[in-house]
């Protein structure tokens, strides 16, 4: 847990239930100086700060919550982030609310996110560097539901590195997470197109296997740079999911090893019991054996598919940000 001497457990809670304390007679401007701004996204815009009193540097992420309905989501998000420390999951340090805005001060990630990484000429992406990837990316999620915790918006703009210099990755945006409780049924109308799992198309109830799902595709794009349900408009993405079909045939699954493809057909499947957990993940040969891995695993692979992916998606987030 990781509370401050301001952010004590809410006996009144009951257990598992912890409201971390967001400041609401101070300024984040107090304690810390805001510098550049880091990135954007639909909900918040995120700076870099340094500390006042130890000159340490954090990121402060600024959500406009002017409206009550807007004040209760970025609490949950607080909530359930003060519920996770994990080495995989971005950490929350610090938050402060007024009426109409609030700053959640966060760890400071200053790697860039991972798939912008991974493209760079000077680069050799290999599946062993996937298989490396894809168990920190599981282990976070593990984390979170171990905890009962669900994601629900795992995609690459998510997937960040800690630094320029290695490839210490860590999740970030919990905006759209929620707690998971078997007895209490949750639908939700959430997420992004193709990343999403046919559960929430349809609304039916969501488990932690929903984010299942986009580990898959996430691990798909890493591998062979397509996106598996990509359709010309939003509808036909997800009228794809939904029909569920995909497969391995395009060329840029040649070099895959077959262990790669069984993992992610292991997690690509629709019906949600039948769908691999993370902890199964992490008993899957292609993840956890590195006896098996082979030759194959350190082909290096083409990224052009990917920047291309990239660049459309890109493409896609700034019409967002010019819509909203
Ligand atoms: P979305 O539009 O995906 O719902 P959002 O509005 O909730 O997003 P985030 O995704 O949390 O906002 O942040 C927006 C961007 O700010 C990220 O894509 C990333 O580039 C940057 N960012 C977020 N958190 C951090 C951090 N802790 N350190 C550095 N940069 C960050």
């Amino acid at each position: 847990m990781r509370y401050t001497a301001n952010n004590q457990m809410d006996s009144d809670e009951g257990e598992g239930g912890m409201s971390f304390e967001v400041k609401k007679n101070e300024k984040a401007e107090d304690n810390y100086i805001v510098k550049e701004e880091l990135g954007k996204g639909k909900f918040g815009i995120v700076y870099r700060c340094e500390e006042k009193s130890t000159g340490k540097t954090w990121a402060a992420k600024y959500v406009k919550t002017i409206r009550a309905k807007d004040r209760e989501a970025v609490q949950r998000e607080i909530d359930l982030m003060a519920e996770l420390e994990h080495p995989s999951l971005m950490a929350l340090i610090d938050a402060y609310q007024s009426s109409r805005q609030t700053v959640m001060i966060l760890e400071c990630i200053t790697g860039g996110e991972l798939f912008e990484r991974i493209v760079d000429d000077k680069f050799d992406l290999t599946e062993s560097e996937v298989i490396s990837y894809m168990r920190q990316i599981c282990a976070g999620v593990q984390h979170m539901h171990h905890n009962n915790i669900m994601h629900l918006d795992l995609k690459p703009e998510n997937i960040m590195c800690v630094n320029r210099t290695g490839f210490q990755l860590k999740i970030i945006d919990f905006g759209l997470a929620r707690k998971y409780e078997p007895n209490n049924e949750l639908k939700v109308l959430c997420g992004t197109p193709e990343f999403v799992a046919p559960e929430v198309i349809s609304f039916d109830a969501i488990t932690p296997l929903t984010d299942m799902w986009s580990v898959g595709v996430i691990c798909y794009v890493l591998l062979s740079g397509l996106s598996p349900f990509l359709g010309d408009s939003d509808t036909e993405t997800l009228n794809n999911v939904t029909v569920g079909e995909w497969d391995f045939e395009d060329e840029a699954f040649d070099g895959i090893s077959n262990g790669a493809k069984e993992f992610i057909s292991s997690l690509l499947v629709k019906d949600q019991r039948d769908r691999m957990s993370v902890d199964e993940c992490f008993r899957h040969a292609w993840l956890s054996e590195i006896s098996t891995r082979t030759k194959a695993c350190e082909t290096k692979l083409s990224t052009a598919r990917l920047k291309k992916f990239l660049a459309r998606r890109r493409w896609q987030v700034g019409l967002i940000h010019l819509i909203l």
